[in-house]
């Protein structure tokens, strides 16, 4: 059985002193049972990078059979005492988390950037979010009630509102903080406990929070950090003692867990991937509409799944439009996630970042054009030489058969495509087996909300883009998933 360790994974004072480039993480990255556990087996080891140098940051043990047993146990163990605390109490014990995340802000957003790549400024609002969203699943925990029914005679009937016990939680590498949070405040608040599995990729901030979490005061066992892989993750799936699953990442994977969870009838919440239309009309505020159109493609580096990628852009306006678009998107400073003043950091991994130019390369056989961007990119600090970078991408002369146009990228890559009439671009923005998010700009707000109403897509903006909050529900239309982030 492996030794649970209770010191932290990285002190205040080595995350203080790192920056790009020198921070080294040693040691178990598991958390079960309140404390940090590694598989005994280490054969199977694998290296963690750091996008913004291509350094390897640590090694990461996938856990294995035994192991995910040692975590849900410890989790159904924990599920017990909580979940017969009031709502009040719990909600007691999450402001607390959420205060030690406010109070560490600056540090955890420093460790997603050295793991992530993302821009500090990014990391930092996304801490910020992730503070609120515990905040806000807090404030719901003491009002969970049922209901009374009353029957014919004296008798009655009453509904009670009970946790499920153990939750799972699966992520994706692109906002690793913010799901954590995202699936254990609600999971928390109504008195579950939960084993969570972040991507491989991205394994150190969660850790931060599963010993946050322990400070703050849940039973031990409560939040678990089980690390792997595919492997690892489809043991979760198959475990009997996981009530239910709730899966963030791409749609093939989505696939494999929903069809894991439907061997054990198990309840699944699905937030995959997205090819989100992005429409511009004529009478927009151009200004506006070109910065919704760079913040729907350039965020996070363009891993971002509710991005706008596919640009529909009316006709008349789309010379304005491109040359605005390419103007601002040259100006993007890229490099060192960690300065302040960058606004675009690395990609995940090199395999992605090949795999992101080999979508423009395709683009351009099969007849775009490359108006910007979209070479790798290498910045002139020799410490950032073996980093992800590339240029922000803008592409013209698409059509909507082309493979850029048709698959998620997940890079900083953006599609335009001119369009004539309303009608024919609700169409075109239709025609996609996604439907997670979807952006139209226009002064013309009757049109806006006739558009909206026509669009299948979970999220719609009006003349902004990714403006998001926890108080909004979020999840997808047709292959884009399952259930919406307020339910987990
Ligand atoms: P991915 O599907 O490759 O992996 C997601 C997670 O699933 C990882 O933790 C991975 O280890 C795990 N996994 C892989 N195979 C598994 C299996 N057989 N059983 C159980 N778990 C398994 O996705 P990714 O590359 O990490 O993330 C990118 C994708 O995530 C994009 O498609 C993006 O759109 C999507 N995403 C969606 C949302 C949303 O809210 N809709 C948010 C973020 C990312």
């Amino acid at each position: 059985m492996a030794q649970l360790l209770r010191t932290p994974l990285l002190s205040p004072a080595v995350i203080q002193g790192a920056s790009t480039g020198t921070l080294e993480v040693k040691g178990p990255l598991s958390f079960w049972g309140g404390g940090r556990a590694n598989p005994l087996d280490t054969k199977h080891a694998e290296p963690v990078y750091e996008p913004a140098t291509g350094r390897v940051l640590c090694e990461l043990v996938p856990c294995g059979p035994e192991e995910v047993d040692q975590a849900v146990k410890s989790a159904h163990a924990a599920y017990l005492k909580w979940s017969k605390m009031s709502g009040m109490e719990r909600a007691h014990v999450m402001l607390e988390a959420a205060r030690l995340i406010r109070e560490r802000k600056d540090e955890i957003a420093k460790v997603e950037v050295i793991n992530n790549g993302k821009s500090i400024i990014e990391a930092t609002g996304n801490v910020q979010g992730a503070a609120q969203c515990i905040e806000y699943f807090a404030g719901l925990a003491g009002t969970l009630a049922g209901q009374h029914i009353q029957l014919s005679g004296n008798a009655f009937a009453y509904t009670r509102r009970e946790p499920l016990g153990v939750c799972l939680g699966i992520g994706a590498w692109n906002f690793p903080f913010t799901i954590a949070v995202m699936k254990s405040a609600p999971a928390l608040a109504c008195g579950n406990a939960m084993i969570y599995k972040p991507s491989p990729m991205t394994p150190l901030t969660t850790v931060m929070l599963a010993e946050i979490y322990t400070q703050a005061g849940v039973p031990e066992g409560l939040f678990n950090v089980v690390q792997g892989g595919a492997e690892t993750g489809s043991l979760l799936c198959h475990h009997p003692m996981v009530a239910k699953v709730s899966f963030t990442g791409s749609v093939p994977t989505g696939k494999k867990v929903m069809e894991i969870s439907a061997k054990g009838v198990k309840p699944v919440t699905l937030e995959l991937g997205g090819k989100s239309p992005l429409i511009i009309f004529k009478d927009s505020e151009l200004e506006n509409a070109v910065k919704g159109a760079l913040m729907g493609n350039f965020l996070t580096q363009g891993e971002v799944c509710c991005n706008g990628t596919r640009v529909f852009v009316q006709r008349e306006i789309m010379p304005q439009f491109l040359e605005e678009v390419v103007k601002r998107a040259k100006t993007i400073t890229v490099g060192d996630p960690m300065q302040i003043a960058t606004r675009m950091g690395a990609l995940i991994s090199r395999p992605h970042l090949e795999r992101v130019l080999g979508f423009i390369s395709q683009a351009k056989k099969e007849g775009a054009r490359v108006l910007c961007g979209g070479e790798p990119f290498v910045p002139n600090d020799p410490n950032l030489k073996g980093g992800y970078f590339m240029s922000p991408c803008v592409l013209d002369n698409c059509r909507d058969d082309m493979t850029c146009v048709k698959e998620e990228i997940f890079g900083p890559v953006m599609s335009v495509l001119p369009f004539d009439t309303e009608e024919e671009v609700i169409e075109r923005a239709n025609n996609t087996t996604f439907g997670l998010a979807a952006g139209v700009f226009t002064r013309d707000i009757a049109r806006a909300h006739r558009v909206v109403e026509n669009l299948q897509a979970g999220t719609c903006f009006i003349n902004n883009y990714n403006k998001t909050s926890v108080e909004l529900p979020f999840g997808g239309y047709k292959m884009s998933g399952i259930g919406s982030k307020e339910c987990f």
